[in-house]
This record gives C-alpha cells, sequence and structure tokens, in this order.
C-alpha cells in the first residue's frame, strides 16, 4: 500500500496547540485602579476575549499572546469575568479606601477662572488622546521599570483643596531635584509635548498595546512630538510647573479602561518576558 507522505505536521502542531491553550490572569485579587494581565499560551492564533463587557485587545508576547485592561476606580466588589476564546476565568475585585489629604497651592490652582478651566478641559482631552495614541503593538522588549525616587503620593489618594473641592491623584508622586533627569518608563513613542494649566510641563509616551505613561510638572522637555525613545532615555528634567508644591515626577500610567497604579502595574510581565505557566514548565522540564 502506497503510504502518504506525512502532511499533518502542521494540523497536528495546530490540534495540539488549541488543545494546549492556557489562560493566566495576574492578579487573581486586584482593587479599584489596579492594571489586570491577561496571557493566553499555546493558542494558535491571536486569541479574542472579553473582560467583563468590554473587548481584550491581545498583542504577541514572546511566548504567547497579552492583553491588559484597568479595574475602574467605581468597579463593585464582584468578580470580573474573563472569556478567551471559550475559556473562562475571573478575576476577584476588593474594595480600596485610598488615603485622603488636604492640599493648600494657589488660589489660582484651586479656583481656576473660567478661561482656565477651558484650558483644562482641553488639556486633560490632548493628555488622554495621547496615551491612548497607541494602535501600533508593543514597542518595547523590557519590562516596565517605575523611575527611581522616594515616593511622596500614592496612586488614588483623594485630594481637598484650598475651597473643598476632592479630586483623586491618577498618579504616582516621586521626589526629585529640580532639574533632575527624567527617564521614559519604557520604549515607545512622544506623542505629546505641551504646557499645561495643571500639569506644567507635560510629556506623554505611547508604547503600544494601548500602553501610554505621563510625565507632569517638568521644568524642561528633552524630546519632540514623534520621537521614539528607548527604556530609560531622558526625556525631559523634573521640576513643579503647574499645580505643584514643590519639585517632584508625576507619573501616570494609562491602559485600556483608565489610568492604574504605576507601582502594581510594575509588578506585572508585562513585556515578552516569558509568562508564568512556561517558566514553571521549565522548571518542571529540568
Ligand atoms: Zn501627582
Amino acid at each position: 500500500m502506497r503510504r502518504f507522505a506525512c502532511a499533518c505536521v502542521l494540523c497536528c502542531a495546530t490540534s495540539v496547540a488549541v488543545a494546549d491553550e492556557r489562560v493566566t490572569i495576574q492578579p487573581k485579587v486586584a482593587k479599584p485602579g489596579d492594571a489586570v494581565l491577561v496571557i493566553v499560551t499555546g493558542a494558535a492564533e491571536a486569541p479574542r476575549g472579553k473582560a467583563g463587557d468590554k473587548p481584550l485587545r491581545f498583542a504577541r508576547a514572546k511566548q504567547g499572546y497579552q492583553a491588559l485592561f484597568a479595574i475602574a476606580f467605581d468597579a463593585d466588589s464582584q468578580p470580573i469575568a474573563i472569556k478567551v476564546d471559550g475559556i473562562d476565568r475571573r478575576v476577584a475585585v476588593r474594595d480600596k479606601d485610598f488615603p485622603e489629604t488636604d492640599v493648600i497651592v494657589e488660589d489660582e490652582y484651586a479656583n481656576p477662572p473660567a478661561a482656565e478651566r477651558k484650558r483644562i478641559d482641553e488639556d486633560n482631552h490632548a493628555i488622554i488622546a495621547a496615551l491612548t495614541k497607541t494602535d501600533t503593538g508593543p514597542q518595547f522588549t523590557r519590562a516596565f521599570r517605575r523611575p527611581r525616587g522616594e515616593v511622596t503620593s500614592t496612586f488614588g489618594e483623594w485630594r481637598t483643596f484650598n475651597d473643598g473641592h476632592r479630586s483623586q491623584h491618577l498618579g504616582l508622586d516621586l521626589f526629585a531635584r529640580e532639574g533632575s533627569p527624567v527617564r521614559a518608563a519604557n520604549a515607545g513613542t512622544v506623542t505629546l509635548v505641551r504646557d499645561t494649566f495643571l500639569a506644567g510641563t507635560v510629556v506623554v509616551i505611547a508604547h503600544g498595546n494601548g500602553i501610554g505613561t505621563a510625565y507632569f510638572h517638568l521644568s524642561a522637555n528633552d524630546v519632540a512630538e514623534g520621537d521614539v525613545v528607548q527604556a530609560g532615555e531622558v526625556i525631559g528634567r523634573a521640576g513643579h510647573t503647574g499645580r505643584a508644591t514643590g519639585p517632584h515626577l508625576h507619573l501616570g500610567v494609562h491602559v485600556p479602561g483608565g489610568f492604574v497604579d504605576p507601582v502594581t502595574f510594575a509588578r506585572l510581565p508585562v513585556s515578552p518576558a516569558a509568562p508564568m505557566s512556561a517558566r514553571r514548565s521549565i522548571r518542571r522540564a529540568r
């Protein structure tokens, strides 16, 4: 009997890959303002999935695919259902009481005149547009690193200003000397350099795959819109422009769904680094 040359290598490989598709979530328990990373390994093609009712945007990682989403500040403590290629996972959500502080600033910043309020709206719109201008795949090849510096104000803190109005702090404040270098948290493209009313001189970097970082209150910028920057490259100098009580760096991190805590974000293996499941199987194989 004639034996046909085996043409099923790809078929077999494909069916094995589908059967081996694994979905892991980090962290398994999150709080409002956390980023959640969905890691898919063993998928034959780009996975399709949702977190709650929002579609997940997967990008290729060194092994498998990854997608990120933000837990909204107003999320209740119900678990969020994650469905990827028919595989069900969930992330538990725990309440968090964010700290409260009083902040005294110059009156023009606590009570901006009408003309400045228009400018503030335009600034905010431009910052969000620049952070979400990430229609490319990941432009980074290394893990994200939060800039060095002592934390002077945490993410999500409630602030009450002079006149009693409250707002939530959407970034991480790090002590920095006036004029000290500010470095890109990862590789990407500069999508905004702008002199704003509240955030002072701002640089925004879009890193691809829906991830953006923003650097506020700079005394100077060393980059221009459209520049491609590498991880750790100096993009500006720290300062206290805009509504700031002293020189510091405000770092904002934005992923699909909103701003997230840069500290917990930096702990996620968001990068072409091997996902945990692959690391475990490598260890087992030894
Ligand atoms: Zn800040």
